[in-house]
């Protein structure tokens, strides 16, 4: 019989954490700024910019702009 009864406190008292613990994981939390709005920085004047602005190299090296981008191609040479 003590047995049962401890099963049962067990029962009882996992069924009160597992409540707890839902609980918790269903507290609401809502990231409002998860957009494509990232920021990238140009390589060759280190000036931070919106990626969709930027200009991608084939080397994923970000540009500010046209300019810097023909600037560094031509510094390497
Ligand atoms: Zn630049």
């Amino acid at each position: 019989l003590r047995l049962i009864l401890f099963l049962a406190a067990v029962f009882i008292l996992a069924g009160l954490l597992r409540r707890l613990l839902s609980g918790k994981l269903n507290s609401p939390r809502h990231n409002p700024e998860v957009r494509s709005s990232k920021m990238v920085r140009c390589a060759y004047c280190q000036l931070y910019v919106l990626q969709d602005d930027a200009i991608r190299t084939s080397d994923n090296l970000y540009y500010c702009s046209q300019d810097h981008k023909k600037l560094m191609i031509n510094k390497d040479g």
